[in-house]
């Protein structure tokens, strides 16, 4: 164990090993580590696998579904075993951890041959080399290549009201930081969605993250102090001062603190290649609390799944890091004007410029991840493809720089952002792209271990090496010709296993011919089998030796040149980084434009206004899946903008409710309302990441906080009901939104008794009209709210239009002005299959119900109304007559005339008894 981890573990860990004097030396070895490690399973490595014992056999045997064994007693008691090979360990790996475990991988660390020299019973020396845990990945097989995966750690210092949270992409060096108040927690962990969260022990039982469904890491809160965290990051970034990466509060420091001691627990002193911290502020982005983000569904859908989400049905990628990238700009809409504006203007330039985007995807498909394969190579956990990965991304890089150079004169200047990213580029680590270039084969292996992977020519003295192996190995087939001819045997081969090496075989029957003179003065005898008989010579034994030295020299030289290109690349960390996140840059944007142009969307005029103004606005998945059905999206206008300058041109109708910021809207059930509340939630959201958006124009006054109350679920696992979820959301939103929010509604106080509901409903108007003073919209079923229109200035009516065709009801999904009569809830009904009875009863009960006067009372109605009548009883309208059977039953074409009368007669008995 390090000395960093042997002091966490000092802190952490109950008690030290308890070894019993009976243990063997392997046990006793084995239960050392294993108490240094006692939150984590211990994959112990024994030749080519990895064992697990004890409880933790119990336990990985159970999650991984694999045999569980016993091997040798303990204290009397058999001892639980499992074990997976090391060759496949990364899908039990991968199983583990998805099930929540952590893994300690504990390594061999010595030649068992230098065991064994401490005599016949020494264990080989082991160490645990690193602690796998979900957010501190970085293997490919591990990881999904399309999103992140960060590590986070929470601080709270003292009373200080402001927590610090810091997070960190392993994989990919990205490092950030920020300050937020207990509030905002569960919406900036909704963002993240970490794969794991460091919080103190103090903090573990805070009900936002229980409810934030993160992995929590729960640790000692002096890891979590600033004064070590903040001589901790200097002597990560090698400064003595941390002012040239801003100042931080004490919570952040402790945040990062914390998760820079972690990750370094975790590779066991190896530290990844992180980039310094970048400090952000809430303000920056727009605030989309958990609920409005699953509502609607921007990375998941309710049901979990990313086919069918935002991010899904927009990202047109073709890197795992651009699509990275584009994640985290839908997850974090921007609230600055300037840099939403800055970020559309390099969607336009490669919207309008169709060759270059065209050029540069092309360019970018051959783009590997560089942050992933150097984050790896840092860890001294790389490969030979991981530096063929950095020489293919450089090669890309500096094609995508040549061809942005060579722009025409009548597309340039290039926007802001392209230009630098494409001075990330422009000639970026040029000497180590060419070495190695020169230095790497063609194909190469996985592990270096293997070998193989220098190209010929790169290194003299390995060339030599190969050669006097490869000639050794010629000489060694030569040698089955001269063998065969002197010794007569035809049959004679020289073969190679592992365990023998090179040896000659003769079959059985010649065998003892090389047993005896002359032969036996050359011909080692070596082994008998059944159908064969195995010997060696000294000439042989002699090449085989010579060739064994060559290679493990061969590899010997190939491991240092390894060591010496991945020394050589991560020296070049700061510039790979910079130029990893370029070509993620260009390519989310070049996406964004080919979105824009395959999708009709158009770039939002984004400003400080409080303009909201979209004319004929679409819904981007319900439209791309309408599309696959071959059906038309009906688009429509929304005008919401509190001053109506902003609101001039957003809408051809002259009486559609422009200007007004609270819309209520009413219409039938099936309408389009949810669909149309979205939408424009989706719209700024599109339009504030920095993309085009799916409408004719648009005009959006910068949304500083997204809310949403859409659908109902319960969350019946932390005890609250449907109408609870809705009330809870509910309040989130009467209590924080202001002028600058943009809140969509949809059908609030559904969930209780009608005037309770109406009442709730009524009240919550009034209150985002007078106080939150938001652009909202509201959708509702009470059409007793389309009255306040007459008494709330900025609010207007709006409502879905629908055709009524003979009793039936036909949605048109255009939204017009004024208000919805009624909610056609029968007529849904009727089409969703109730049967024809319920649906005749329910219109008699409505009728009623709408005839009589306010105070109609249950008591009243059911007066009113004679109960069910046996003859619309369902059975009788559903069950088919017995001449109606017969009939269906029957074949014209096979009844003879005889039968044919036969049957008309039946035909009216039947009729007569019915
Ligand atoms: P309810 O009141 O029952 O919740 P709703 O009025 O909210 O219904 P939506 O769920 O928005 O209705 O829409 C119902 C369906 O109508 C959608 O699934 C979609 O297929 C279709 N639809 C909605 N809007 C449009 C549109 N503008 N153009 C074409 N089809 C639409």
């Amino acid at each position: 164990m390090s000395e960093r981890a042997a002091s966490f573990h000092r802190e952490n860990a109950p008690a030290a090993a308890i070894v019993p004097a009976e243990a063997t030396p392997m046990m006793a070895q084995y239960l050392e580590i294993k108490a240094g490690w006692p939150d984590a399973l211990l994959f112990y490595r024994m030749g080519d696998f990895y064992e697990l014992f004890f409880d933790d056999a119990v336990a990985a045997a159970e999650a991984l579904d694999i045999a569980l064994t016993k091997r040798g007693k303990h204290l009397g008691e058999d001892i639980p075993m499992c074990g997976v090979p090391v060759h496949s360990h990364d899908t039990y790996l991968e199983r583990l951890i998805r099930k929540g475990f952590k893994v300690a991988v504990c390594e061999q660390v010595e030649d068992p041959a230098e065991a064994k020299k401490r005599g016949s019973k020494s264990v080989v020396a082991r160490a645990v080399q690193r602690l796998v845990t979900p957010g501190t990945l970085t293997e490919e097989t591990l990881l999904d290549a399309r999103a992140h995966n960060y590590l986070a750690a929470l601080a709270k210092l003292g009373a200080e009201d402001a927590l610090g949270l810091a997070w960190a992409d392993v994989s990919t060096g990205d490092f950030a930081v920020t300050s937020l108040p207990a509030a905002s927690l569960g919406a900036e962990l909704a963002r993240l969605s970490p794969g794991e969260l460091l919080v103190p022990e103090t903090l573990a039982g805070m009900e936002s993250l229980a409810q934030s469904g993160a992995r929590l890491t729960a640790l000692p809160s002096i890891r979590f102090e600033s004064g070590a965290a903040e001589r901790r990051l200097k002597s990560h970034l090698g400064v003595s001062a941390l002012d040239a990466f801003g100042s931080f509060t004490r919570p952040e420091l402790g945040a990062m603190g914390a998760l820079l001691d972690y990750v370094e627990l975790t590779q066991v002193g190896r530290m990844p290649a992180l980039m310094p911290p970048r400090r952000t502020a809430a303000s920056d982005t727009m605030a989309i609390d958990a609920a409005t983000r699953a509502n609607l569904e921007l990375v998941k859908t309710l049901q979990g799944e990313g086919a069918g989400s935002l991010l899904a049905t927009m990202d047109r990628t073709v890197t795992g890091a651009g699509a990275r990238e584009l994640a985290s700009r839908l997850a974090a809409p921007l609230t600055d004007p300037a840099a939403i504006n800055r970020r559309l203007d390099a969607v336009e330039w490669f919207f309008e410029a169709r060759d270059m985007r065209r050029d540069c995807r092309a360019a970018l498909k051959s783009a590997p991840d560089i942050a992933r394969a150097l984050s790896r190579l840092s860890l001294g956990r790389g490969g030979p493809r991981d530096l063929a990965a950095v020489r293919d991304g450089l090669a890309a890089a500096h094609g995508l720089a040549a061809r942005l150079e060579a722009a025409p004169p009548a597309i340039l200047p290039l926007p802001e952002l392209i230009a630098s990213d494409c001075a990330a580029l422009s000639g970026v680590a040029s000497a180590l792209r060419t070495r190695l270039a020169a230095m790497l084969a063609d194909e190469l292996p996985l592990l270096a271990r293997d070998g193989g992977f220098i190209a010929k020519g790169a290194s003299a003295e390995l060339d030599e090496t190969r050669a006097l192996r490869d000639d050794a190995r010629k000489l060694i087939a030569g040698l089955q010709a001269k063998y065969a001819a002197e010794t007569d045997i035809a049959a004679l081969k020289v073969r190679h296993n592992n365990v023998l090496g090179y040896y000659i075989e003769v079959p059985p029957r010649h065998g003892e011919k090389l047993t005896k003179e002359p032969f036996s003065a050359a011909y080692i005898h070596r082994q008998t089998m059944a159908n064969a008989m195995r010997f060696t010579t000294p000439e042989l034994a002699s090449l085989a030796s010579r060739i064994a030295e060559a290679a493990g020299r061969a590899l010997e030289i190939e491991l240092a040149l390894f060591d010496e290109l991945a020394v050589a690349t991560v020296a070049e960390a700061a510039l790979l980084s910079r130029a990893a996140e370029a070509l993620a840059a260009l390519d989310a944007t070049a996406a964004l434009a080919e979105l824009a142009a395959e999708r009709r969307h158009v770039r939002p005029r984004v400003d400080e206004s409080l303009a909201f103004a979209v004319k004929a606005g679409r819904h981007p998945v319900v439209e791309a899946a309408l599309a696959r059905a071959g059906e038309q999206f009906v688009p429509n206008d929304c005008d919401l903008s509190a001053d109506s300058s902003a609101s001039q041109g957003a809408s051809s109708r002259s009486d559609a409710p422009n200007g007004k910021r609270l819309w209520l809207l009413t219409g039938p059930n099936m309408a389009g309302k949810s669909t149309f509340l979205r939408q424009n939630a989706l719209i700024a959201i599109m339009a504030q990441m920095g993309a085009f958006v799916p409408a004719d124009e648009a005009h959006i006054g910068v949304v500083d906080r997204l809310f949403s109350r859409v659908g109902a679920a319960d969350d019946l696992a932390r005890g609250r009901s449907t109408f609870m979820v809705e009330m809870v959301e509910t309040a989130a939103i009467l209590n924080q939104a202001g002028p600058r929010s943009l809140v969509i509604l949809d059908e609030i106080g559904r969930g209780t008794a009608t005037f309770d509901g109406l009442s709730i409903a009524w009240a919550a108007v009034e209150h985002l009209h007078a106080v939150n003073c938001s652009r909202a919209l509201f959708a509702t079923h009470y059409h007793e709210l389309t009255v306040l229109a007459g008494k709330l200035g900025s609010l207007a009516n709006a409502t879905m239009k629908v055709k009524e065709w003979k009793g039936d009801v036909v949605f048109l999904h255009e939204v017009g002005p004024g208000a919805a009569d009624r909610s056609y809830g029968i007529q849904v009904a009727k089409l969703a299959g109730l049967p024809p009875p319920v649906i005749a009863r329910a219109q008699a009960v409505l009728a009623a119900l709408e005839k009589g006067s306010e105070g109609t009372k249950t008591a009243r109605l059911i007066d009113d109304l004679p109960l069910f009548s046996a003859s619309a009883k369902p059975e009788a309208v559903a069950r088919e007559s017995a001449v109606e059977q017969e009939l269906k039953a029957l074949n014209p074409d096979e009844l003879t005339p005889k039968e044919a009368l036969e049957l008309v007669y039946r035909l009216k008995g039947m009729a007569k008894n019915e």
